[in-house]
């Protein structure tokens, strides 16, 4: 097992990983910027080490600093957290060379999930379903016009560089098709520097459905079952349950099977979540995240397992402390992303709370870095904490979600828990009745 472990995140998960480690027996070192100075994480841990000015570039994105750091407090691991350099195959290949074991896969496992052509070139080998589209790159409007036409308008030409939502033109007709594919190779060159895109069919009212995979680092692959992530602004993840209200245990054990087979089958070690839309009763295939996802603990709340801790494990060589049979789902779970944000225009709020109450009780967990008197700095993402609530069922969960969101107080700054309110004494939401484009469309009916 490692002695110490370096966390190179900020913030909630900062604070998450650390939790797990102390649990653990394991020595904590915290990298921050000069803006997190007084960062709950920070406080908490072993050591600190200050690696650079705010902007992320500089210091949680600098590579450089986290090695040195790492070199300076005689750290044996990494953990990145999610973002920054979780999915960063150079930075995993970097510590590999310097006998640092990077807490999650391999650089060659991240180098082929972030390449979405290759990421869907391989899922399609391992067995999972995938949207039906073109086999690569597509550069030729010929060649897209005489796919498109296979697969059936609406289409959508996808950057095989792209994230976080972006590079993605949807095409309706044939006559939409050119521009759009011109559109989307040169935003996807001018974004990420690479203007290789591809096509795949337009689905029109899919749920976001992931599922949380394992490899145990001997050839093994084990599921944790899925995690409904549909209710969505911008493609930004807003409130996410487990299980599915949408799948039963039937479609639930096909394809987490389908899942566990497929990561056995890469020999993949550690953490991923393996992403689909899902339609009319079938699965297509989006993209893998190697890295722990924001919303894990739902997964942790119905199976009682602490993810970060088998991510220890796994990347010591330890294995997993459970087998595929070991894990069962009990109950339901909902996660709310509050955001420092303007709950109508989700514009960031950064400044001071002046006053911070969480909720408790039976089922209820937050995983927050703030606290009152906390001063939000304007330079990172505007997730200030998640709340999880657990019930036996999903009636007993919104019930306690509702009644939990009344007890939380954030003063001082604006955030999204006023929508969550809303959301949470909504019909469709109620009945689980909700696509991906759910949200959108409620946020443009209340303006
Ligand atoms: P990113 O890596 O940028 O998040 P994804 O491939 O995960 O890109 O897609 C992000 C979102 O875009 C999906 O959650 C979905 O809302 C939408 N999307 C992607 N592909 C399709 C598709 N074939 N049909 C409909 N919507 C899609």
């Amino acid at each position: 097992m490692f002695q110490k472990i370096l966390i190179a995140n900020r913030g909630e998960i900062a604070l998450r990983v650390l939790r797990a480690c102390k649990e653990l027996g394991i020595q904590t070192v915290v990298v921050h910027s000069t803006a997190d100075a007084d960062a709950m994480h920070v406080r908490l841990a072993d050591e600190s080490v200050c690696i650079g000015p705010p902007p992320s570039r500089d210091s949680y994105l600098n590579i450089h600093q986290i090695v040195a750091a790492c070199e300076i407090t005689g750290a044996d691991a990494v953990h990145p957290g999610y973002g920054f350099l979780s999915e960063n195959a150079k930075f995993a290949d970097i510590l590999a060379a310097h006998n640092i074991t990077f807490i999650g896969p391999t650089g060659d496992h991240i180098r082929i999930m972030g390449d979405k052509i290759e990421a869907k070139r391989t899922a399609k080998r391992l067995g999972i379903p995938v949207v039906p589209g073109s086999d690569g790159a597509v550069s030729e409007e010929k060649e897209a016009k005489r796919i498109a036409a296979e697969i059936g308008y609406p289409v959508i030409i996808k950057a095989s560089a792209g994230g976080g939502g972006r590079g993605m033109k949807v095409a309706h007709t044939e006559a939409d098709l050119e521009v759009a594919l011109q559109t989307a190779r040169s935003e996807a060159g001018a974004a990420f520097g690479d203007d290789a895109v591809y096509i795949e069919k337009y689905l029109q009212k899919p749920r976001h459905i992931e599922v949380q995979v394992f490899g145990d680092g001997f050839g093994r692959g084990v599921h944790f079952g899925e995690r409904d992530c549909s209710l969505q602004r911008r493609h930004q993840k807003v409130w996410e349950e487990a299980n599915s209200p949408a799948l039963n245990a039937e479609e639930r054990s096909r394809i987490g099977g389908v899942c566990a087979k497929a990561i056995a089958d890469l020999g993949y070690s550690g953490a991923g979540t393996i992403e689909f839309l899902y339609e009319n009763g079938e699965f297509y295939f989006i993209e893998m995240n190697t890295r722990l996802q924001v919303e894990h603990p739902v997964t942790e709340a119905i199976t009682g397992i602490d993810l970060v801790h088998e991510q220890i494990r796994v990347a010591s060589g330890g294995g997993l402390s459970v087998k595929q049979e070991d894990i069962k789902f009990n109950g339901h779970a909902i996660e709310c992303r509050i955001n420092a944000e303007d709950p109508r225009t989700f514009t960031p709020s950064p400044g001071t709370i002046t006053h911070f109450h969480t909720p408790g009780g039976l089922g209820i967990r937050v995983d927050s870095g703030v606290y009152s008197g906390y001063k939000i700095p304007p330079y990172y993402d505007s997730l200030i904490g998640k709340l999880i609530v657990h019930g036996r069922n999903r009636v007993e969960c919104m019930m306690r979600l509702r009644r939990a969101l009344d007890e939380f107080v954030v003063d001082g700054i604006k955030t999204t828990l006023p929508l969550f309110r809303d959301l949470v004494g909504n019909a469709d939401i109620a009945n689980g009745d909700y696509d991906i484009h759910w949200l959108e469309k409620y946020l443009a009916k209340e303006e």
